[in-house]
């Protein structure tokens, strides 16, 4: 792309996340001309949502790419197990019409597989290391799309409609003032992903550590994924105490981790911290601009409902988007539908998420 580079689109989507990646497919499936931009040179991340659930699924299946993401690999979680002292002391199973707890998806697998969909059918594939600085703004001041950088150089992408696909610090909601209200959940967490002994069966494993949530998950791939809350804000604190004495209460919960722990986790610098917040925007759309997923709403980790969240808007504002092409995108009031047709669900969700977080000590109480 040169200096000067002016790109333009009938649709412009920020963040090649579940949300805008589904979003792009589902447009240029339609012939629906479509710009997706990425700030990272991959689709690689680390500690993301991968956990998809049964609304996620059907999101899935019902657009096709199912069948190719279970084949790319995938892990269905057989149980959710809550132990104490290194034993399990309840076992929930799925109910009679599931198969699983939920499903393991490498957030790379899932991406790689949407945006390759896209490529087969002959689109453009998305433009890495492309970051939105700002909103291109006309002489009367109106937004008709928005200011990037490539690679360090200064671009332009005209567009009818802009999409806030760029998750939960998104500089398109920044940029429009969509400020969202954010509430604290009293929590952070830490993450780590070390290899699973053998013989590992797929499940959630939960502990209870001095009253806070320590969560295990199996992933595809060998792997399991730490996730331990520590008070909100308490990280720097604890960096300062001794390493070894914190770690033994994970090895004293799970003694089946005891090697993969000593081997991979020797230091706080094997522990990632995740700042815990949840949002949400009063309005997700303005203008020609709307949001979608951690854009709109950020959800905590509990309960793993953000990426399916993301998957389910980007569906909704696809039908939205081609419905809204017969007009050439001119009836841009209609793009407050989303939040109209998907507000209800996710404020349940943030609301069960809350309830989980408040209940947690007392449900483990409950199974001992
Ligand atoms: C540690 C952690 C664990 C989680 N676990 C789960 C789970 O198990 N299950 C679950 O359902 N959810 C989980 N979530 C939430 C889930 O990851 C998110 O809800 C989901 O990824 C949201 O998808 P999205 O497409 O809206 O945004 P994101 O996945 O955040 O994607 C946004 C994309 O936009 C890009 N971007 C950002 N700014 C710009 C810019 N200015 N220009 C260009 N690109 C930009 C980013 O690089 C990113 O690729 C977890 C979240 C975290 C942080």
């Amino acid at each position: 792309m040169n200096q000067n580079t002016h790109l333009k689109t009938d649709i412009c989507i920020v963040g090649a996340g579940p949300g805008g990646a589904l979003l792009s497919f589902l447009l240029k499936r339609q012939g629906i001309s479509t710009i997706l931009i990425e700030r990272q040179p991959h689709l690689l991340k680390s500690f993301r949502g991968e956990v998809l659930n049964a609304d996620g699924e059907a999101v899935l299946k019902k657009h096709g790419l199912y069948p190719s993401v279970t084949q790319r690999g995938v892990l269905p979680l057989e149980q959710i197990q809550y132990w104490e002292n290194g034993q399990i002391i309840h076992t929930i199973f799925p109910g009679e019409q599931e198969s699983h707890v939920g499903i393991h998806v490498p957030q790379d697998h899932l991406l790689e597989v949407i945006v390759s969909q896209s490529q087969n059918q002959g689109n453009e594939q998305v433009l890495y290391n492309t970051v939105m600085t700002g909103l291109l703004r006309n002489k009367a001041d109106k937004t008709i799309g928005i200011n990037i950088r490539q690679e360090g150089r200064p671009a332009s992408i005209e567009a009818a409609v802009i999409v806030g696909a760029d998750g939960r610090y998104s500089a398109v909601r920044r940029h429009a003032g969509l400020t969202p209200e954010t509430r604290k959940h009293g929590y952070d967490l830490l993450w780590a992903r070390i290899p699973a002994p053998a013989g590992w069966e797929p499940a959630v494993r939960m502990a209870s550590m001095d009253g806070q949530q320590l969560a295990l998950f199996s992933q595809f791939g060998g792997f399991v994924q730490i996730g331990w809350n520590i008070p909100q804000g308490s990280f720097s604190k604890l960096r300062e105490q001794p390493f070894a004495p914190f770690v033994q209460k994970l090895v004293a919960a799970f003694p089946c981790l005891a090697d993969s722990v000593a081997e991979h986790i020797q230091t706080w610098s094997d522990f990632v911290l995740l700042s815990v917040e949840s949002s949400f925007a009063e309005s997700w759309a303005q203008d020609n601009i709307v949001l979608l997923g951690d854009a709109a709403h950020t959800m905590t980790p509990t309960g793993a409902f953000g990426l399916n969240a993301a998957l389910e808007d980007a569906d909704a504002l696809a039908d939205l988007l081609i419905e809204m092409a017969a007009d050439q995108f001119t009836s841009t009031e209609r793009l407050h539908e989303l939040q109209a047709s998907r507000e209800e669900k996710v404020k349940q969700q943030l609301a069960r998420q809350l309830e989980m977080e408040s209940s947690f000590q007392q449900r483990y109480e409950s199974f001992q």
